[in-house]
């Protein structure tokens, strides 16, 4: 079991990482729930048919607290929208929470991001906990407290910061996660080793040389580390005002690849080509070297992650740009990876951006 601090003052909580028995999840959670106080348990809808440890925490959870009751949310990224975080809402307020709830939300990042924008707004503000059960979720959704929904003209465009009470990265809801999902997740972590940790990146990279199905004890190591280098971005500036951008790495292609794309792909696989991107574009700019556009490309092959630029770019594509948030009046804060584990911010115009993406050798 691993421990991670995050630091935040009156919000400092801690990311837990590892194998956990229901009884010794179910206490954990108790101990953040205020005595007296319901818990609203919200959790993906498709959950109980793949993982019989829903039904089992909540059971468990009944037998610590006085007040609790669950709801099923639609299924991943359709639980996203206005609609469904009022209904969240008013069946909150109609099963009788009061100021001292707390929102459990046990699912992948769109559970987790709901959950906790439900609970950012929901009585002007109650507790929350996260339960993250993708991959994705453990190292990046449910760290760092950015909630949110979506709207017709993009994704996450209406949110709010809420940091949780805790999080609770239970490694046995990996067993049931198809492959794809966990290959998705791993392109978060490749990121992280990117940006600030090249011992991680450099043992990504050997270790699906050695072979490309990642154990158990590989994958709980893989995640801690990148919670970590979350943990210290989100730590050095928790509202985005300047160093957590840099997380945002790969993330401006990929946002307008996962949501102009035809082919249905997922965050992390979007993210994945964002993340090709951005270190051919670098090299363009003679930023950052070929051999880590090369290096970084077989890392993502080998974890069955795309990297066909080709395939998934086109004008039409990058018109996504448009609304995303990390662009500041005409100009993007773009970032960039000149050496592995190092970043380097630059302000480009965004046609000028569409221009030097679109003109990246294939
Ligand atoms: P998701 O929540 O849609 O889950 C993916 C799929 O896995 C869903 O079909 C879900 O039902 C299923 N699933 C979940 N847990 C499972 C399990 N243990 N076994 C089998 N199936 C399981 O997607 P995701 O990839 O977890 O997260 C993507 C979302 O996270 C996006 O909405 C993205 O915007 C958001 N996100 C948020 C942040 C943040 O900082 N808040 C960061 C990154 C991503």
């Amino acid at each position: 079991m691993q421990r991670l601090p995050v630091s935040l003052g009156d919000r400092s909580h801690e990311v837990v990482i590892g194998h956990f028995e229901i009884d010794a999840l179910a206490d954990a959670i108790a101990a953040l729930a205020k005595k007296n106080s319901g818990l609203a348990i919200l959790f993906d809808g498709s959950l109980p048919r793949h993982s019989p440890r829903v039904e089992a925490l909540v059971t468990a959870l009944h037998k610590r607290l006085p007040k609790v009751a669950s709801l099923a949310l639609t299924s991943g990224e359709r639980c996203k929208t206005f609609t469904e975080l009022e209904k969240t809402c008013e069946w909150l307020a109609q099963s009788g929470f009061d100021r001292g709830a707390m929102v459990l939300g046990i699912g992948g990042g769109a559970t987790t991001d709901h959950s906790g924008f439900a609970a950012a707004v929901f009585l002007r503000g109650v507790d929350s906990v996260l339960l993250p059960t993708t991959l994705l979720a453990m190292v990046d959704a449910s760290v760092g407290g950015k909630t949110a929904v979506d709207l017709g003209a993009g994704k996450n465009l209406v949110g709010a910061f809420h940091q949780p009470r805790g999080v609770f990265c239970d490694l046995n809801f990996l067993d049931t996660l198809p492959a794809r999902e966990i290959a998705a997740g791993m392109a978060e972590v490749v990121k992280a080793g990117l940006i600030a940790d090249a011992p991680l990146f450099e043992r990504i990279e050997a270790e699906t040389q050695a072979s490309p199905e990642l154990s158990r004890a590989q994958l709980e190591r893989f995640i801690a580390d990148s919670v970590r280098v979350k943990i210290d971005v989100v730590c050095s500036d928790e509202r985005e005002s300047a160093g957590r951008a840099i997380l945002n790495f790969g993330h401006t292609v990929g946002h307008a690849i996962e949501t102009g794309s035809d082919y249905g792909l997922l965050h992390g696989e979007a993210v994945s080509l964002g993340l090709i991107a951005a270190l051919k574009l670098g090299h363009a700019l003679g930023i950052n070297d070929a051999s880590l556009v090369t290096r970084t490309a077989a890392v993502l092959s080998r974890l069955g992650l795309p990297i066909d630029l080709e395939n998934h770019v086109d004008e039409e594509v990058l018109s996504h740009i448009d609304v995303d948030k990390k662009r500041r009046s005409s100009a993007i804060r773009y970032v960039f990876v000149p050496k592995l584990g190092e970043t380097l911010i630059r302000d480009i115009e965004l046609p000028e951006l569409k221009r030097l993406v679109l003109a990246i050798p294939r």
